[in-house]
C-alpha cells in the first residue's frame, strides 16, 4: 500500500484531465504523474532510503504537488513545513525529524538554506517548472509500503510546548482521504477543488490535494489568500468544491458584499468548513449570498484530519460538526475517560482509521494522548440526542470567571449577530477578584462605528449577567496563523483603548 498508488491510478484514468493549477500553469495528471517519476528518480540518485524523513517548505504550488507525491512514490516520509518558518524553526524541524534533505521554494531560500546548514542536510531549492526536465527512470514504480508504515509527519503544537510531530500512516491518510473524496464530497473527475487552505497543513492536505488526486479531480492553487483573487478564480475556474476555515468565509462574505454586479458562483456544488468553529450567522449570510450549502467538519492534526461531518446523506445541523465519519468512533468523556450523561459537555476522544501512530519520537506525549486507545482532543463538546456533535470550546479556552464557566465560541457567537461586527474573539483576562475575567476582542465592519458601551449593552440583553463581557477592545485585525485561524494567545490588548 502506498498513498501515492492514488496518482498512478488518477494518470492511467484520466491523463489528458487537469490536476492541479495556478493561474495560468496547468499539469494534466499525466505530467503530473512525470515530473513526479524524474523527481522519484532523482531522491533514487541521492540514496533516499524507505522511511527516510524528507522536509518540503513550499506555499501552494504545483511543485507542492510534485515534491510531496515523489517523496511518498519512493516510499520516504514527508515532513511538510510552512514556508513562513525563519532559520531557527527551521532547524528546530529538521533535527527534530531526523530529516535526510529538504526541498524548499525559491521564495524561502534564505531560512531554508540556513536552517539546513545548522541542521547540517543538504537543501534543493524548488524552481517552477521543477521536475519537468528531470529523465524518467525506466521500471520504476511505486516503493510498497505496509499500510502502518508512516507516510506523512505533521508538526503541530498540540496543547502545549514545541511543536510535535504527529505519524501519520499510509492506512490513516488513504483511508481519511477516501472517506473525504467519496463519501463527505462526493468528488469525480469533474470537480475543481478551491486550494486556498496550506498544503503543509492536514486539512489543506487530505482534503484538497489527496482528495482531489484520489477523485482524478483538479485542485486550483492559490498561495495567498485575497478575497478579490480568489473571488476572480472561483467564477474563472468555475470551482464546484470550496473549502476553507471561517476566516476565510469572513472574508469572503466581505468581499463579495462590495463587488457590484458580482458573477455568480454557479458551478458551486458545496462548501466545506473546518479548522475553526464556523459561527452561524456567517454560515447563513455566506449561504445567502452565494446561492450554496456549507457543511460543516472536525478534525485535528492527529486525526488525519477529518473525524466529524455534517454528511451529505443526513440532515444538516448549523453549528454542530456533525457526526462521526465511517470507520471512525467518537465518545464525549471526564476527566477519567468515562462516558458523561448524554447533553453533558465533556472532551471529545477519538478511535478510528484516522488517529495517527503516535507522536514522533515522544512516547511520553503519544501515551498521554492515547491513554486507552482513544485520542483525547483536548476539545469540549456534547451531543444531542441524534449523536450530533456540538463544540463548545477549546479546554484550555475555557474562562472560569469567579468559579463559574463561560465558554468563549457562546460569546462570540452573540457578537458575530451584531450587525457591525465584523470578526470577533472572547479571551479571559487576569482578574485578582475573579480569577479570570472576560474579554473581547473586536472588528468592526469597515465604516461602522459603534460604541463599546453599545455592543457591551447588546451582548448583556442576551446572555446571563456573568457571561458578558466587562471589556471590549476595538482593534483594526485579529492574529491569524496560517490557516486563518484566530490566534487568541496572540491578540494584544490595548489597555488605553478600553
Ligand atoms: P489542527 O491540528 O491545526 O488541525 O487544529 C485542530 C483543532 O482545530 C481542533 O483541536 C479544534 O480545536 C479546532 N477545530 C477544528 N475543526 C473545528 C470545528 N469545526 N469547530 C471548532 N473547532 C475546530
Amino acid at each position: 500500500m502506498n498513498l501515492a498508488g492514488n496518482l498512478v491510478r488518477s494518470a492511467r484514468a484520466f491523463p489528458d484531465r487537469p490536476a492541479v493549477r495556478l493561474h495560468e500553469t496547468v499539469l494534466t495528471y499525466r505530467e503530473l504523474d512525470r515530473r513526479v517519476a524524474g523527481v522519484t528518480g532523482l531522491l533514487a540518485g541521492r540514496e533516499v532510503r524507505p522511511g527516510d524523513r524528507i522536509a518540503v517548505m513550499l506555499p501552494n504550488v504545483p511543485e507542492f504537488a510534485v515534491v510531496y507525491y515523489a517523496i511518498l512514490r519512493a516510499g520516504a516520509v514527508v515532513v511538510p513545513m510552512n514556508p513562513l518558518l525563519k532559520e531557527r524553526e527551521v532547524a528546530y524541524y529538521l533535527g527534530d525529524s531526523q530529516a535526510r534533505m529538504i526541498f524548499a521554494g525559491a521564495a524561502c531560500a534564505g531560512a531554508a538554506n540556513a536552517g539546513a546548514a545548522r541542521a547540517g542536510i543538504d537543501c534543493t531549492i524548488v524552481e517552477a517548472g521543477f521536475g519537468a526536465a528531470l529523465p524518467v527512470p525506466r521500471e520504476l514504480g511505486v516503493c510498497d509500503r505496509d499500510p502502518f508504515d508512516t507516510g506523512v509527519i505533521l508538526y503541530t503544537s498540540g496543547t502545549t510546548g514545541q511543536p510535535k510531530g504527529a505519524e501519520l500512516t499510509h492506512a490513516n491518510l488513504a483511508t481519511n482521504v477516501e472517506v473525504a473524496a467519496r463519501d463527505l464530497f462526493r468528488l469525480g473527475p469533474d470537480d475543481v477543488i478551491f486550494g486556498g487552505l496550506p498544503l503543509f497543513h492536514s486539512f489543506g492536505q487530505t482534503c484538497g490535494l489527496n482528495a482531489a488526486i484520489s477523485a482524478g479531480a483538479c485542485l486550483t492553487l492559490v498561495p495567498r489568500f485575497v478575497p478579490d483573487i480568489v473571488l476572480d478564480v472561483l467564477a474563472r475556474d468555475r470551482v464546484t468544491v470550496f473549502e476553507g476555515v471561517p476566516t476565510m468565509y469572513v472574508a469572503l462574505l466581505g468581499a463579495a458584499g462590495a463587488v457590484a454586479g458580482r458573477p455568480r458562483y454557479d458551478a458551486l456544488r458545496v462548501c466545506v468548513s473546518g479548522g475553526a468553529a464556523l459561527p452561524v450567522e456567517v454560515l447563513h449570510g455566506f449561504e445567502r449570498t452565494f446561492d450554496c450549502i456549507i457543511l460543516e467538519g472536525y478534525g485535528l492534526s492527529e486525526t488525519s484530519p477529518v473525524a466529524s461531518f455534517n454528511q451529505p446523506d443526513r440532515p444538516r445541523k448549523p453549528g454542530s460538526i456533525g457526526t462521526p465519519i465511517r470507520g471512525v468512533e467518537i465518545r464525549v468523556v471526564d476527566d477519567t475517560g468515562a462516558d458523561v450523561p448524554p447533553g453533558a459537555v465533556g472532551e471529545i476522544a477519538i478511535r478510528g482509521h484516522n488517529v495517527m501512530k503516535g507522536y514522533w519520537r515522544r512516547p511520553d506525549a503519544t501515551e498521554e494522548a492515547i491513554p486507552d486507545g482513544w485520542f483525547r482532543s483536548g476539545d469540549l463538546a456534547r451531543a444531542d440526542d441524534e449523536g450530533y456533535l456540538f463544540i463548545v470550546d477549546r479546554k484550555k479556552e475555557l474562562i472560569i470567571r469567579g468559579g463559574y464557566n463561560v465558554y468563549p465560541r457562546e460569546i462570540e457567537e452573540v457578537l458575530y449577530e451584531h450587525p457591525a461586527v465584523l470578526e470577533a474573539a472572547v479571551v479571559g483576562i487576569p482578574d485578582a477578584a475573579l480569577g479570570e475575567e472576560v474579554g473581547a476582542a473586536v472588528v468592526l465592519r469597515p465604516g461602522v462605528t459603534e460604541s463599546v458601551e453599545s455592543l457591551q449593552a447588546y451582548v448583556k440583553s442576551q446572555v446571563a449577567a456573568y457571561k458578558y463581557p466587562r471589556r471590549i477592545w476595538l482593534l483594526d485585525a485579529l492574529p491569524k496563523g496560517p490557516t486563518g485561524k484566530i490566534l487568541k494567545r496572540e491578540i494584544s490588548l490595548p489597555a488605553a483603548v478600553e
